[in-house]
């Protein structure tokens, strides 16, 4: 079968999933429907947000002078509408697509436009001056359209910022690490439909015709709100969680920006004056 993002050829890796030789994505070979992962117990809400707070704000920052091309913000998988609030305290007109019903009464009660459709089946366009889109092209059924898509819904000179699970860890370093340290419960590695490398991510948002394409180690969640830990409890693995970034930022460095080994990536793309 050919990779779906770069055409080139793929073998089978692991049961469930298919390896590209070239770029490196591990995609499974049946790509299912994901519902929206669900938070409903307000702890576990909560736990969700908090984990995510930090990297939202990181997000803002870079995002902050693109509001002198226009203010609107769309967030692709918004779930509860964490990321709009925040957004919207900075000074965004924020605004979401979900497809879960009830993350989108929730996050409409808070007062935003949500749309409900898949984003690719949406009739808007050209408007956006930012896109975010955080840890859902794994979870999409077609990766390419979604990409081409959000090119399309921003304005020129308009900014993506996606962030992903890196496959180089979740597929490479943490599945080794969950078979020697399995008797602790550790679960590192966490797989999707579609398990991105740098190059990978690169091809797709390239081939989709976005510019200035920067992938970069991202900061972890805090805490354990994924319960990857096991044994280790919420505040030692969030601690092994941050001492691995520091790691993961060394390696970064010292191989020129080039090996990119942390467990996800925060990804930002122009698109050109076109
Ligand atoms: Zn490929």
């Amino acid at each position: 079968m050919k990779c779906p993002i770069c055409g080139n050829i793929s073998e089978s890796y692991e049961r469930a999933f298919l390896k590209c030789r070239f770029c490196g994505l591990i995609f499974s070979r049946k790509p299912v429907f994901y519902p929206a992962a669900d938070y409903q117990e307000k702890a576990k809400k909560e736990i969700y947000f908090k984990s995510r707070r930090k990297i939202f704000s990181k997000i803002l920052e870079m995002l902050e002078w693109r509001k002198r091309f226009g203010k609107k913000l769309l967030d692709i998988g918004c779930a509860y509408g964490d990321f709009l609030e925040m957004a919207g305290e900075s000074g965004w007109e924020a605004e979401g697509v979900e497809i879960d019903r009830k993350m989108v009464c929730r996050a409409e009660k808070r007062g935003f436009r949500i749309y409900s459709e898949p984003v690719e089946k949406l009739n808007i366009g050209g408007e956006y001056s930012a896109v975010t889109i955080l840890e859902v092209l794994c979870l999409s059924e077609d990766p390419v359209s979604m990409a081409g898509k959000v090119y399309g819904i921003l304005k020129p000179k308009g900014l993506l910022i996606a962030r992903e699970f890196n496959a180089l860890f979740h597929f490479g370093i943490a599945f080794r690490a969950m078979k020697a340290f399995n008797f602790l419960g550790i679960k590192p590695a966490i797989s999707h439909n579609y398990n991105f490398t740098p190059r990978s991510i690169k091809i797709l948002l390239s081939n989709a015709g976005f510019e200035d394409i920067k992938i970069r180690n991202s900061m972890p969640t805090s805490g354990d709100p994924y319960g990857t830990g096991g044994f280790f409890g919420g505040i030692l693995t969030g601690m092994i969680k941050k001492a691995y970034f520091a790691f993961s930022q060394i390696v970064y460095f010292v191989t020129f920006r080039k090996v990119l080994i942390s467990s996800a990536l925060l990804i930002t793309a122009e698109k050109g004056e076109k």
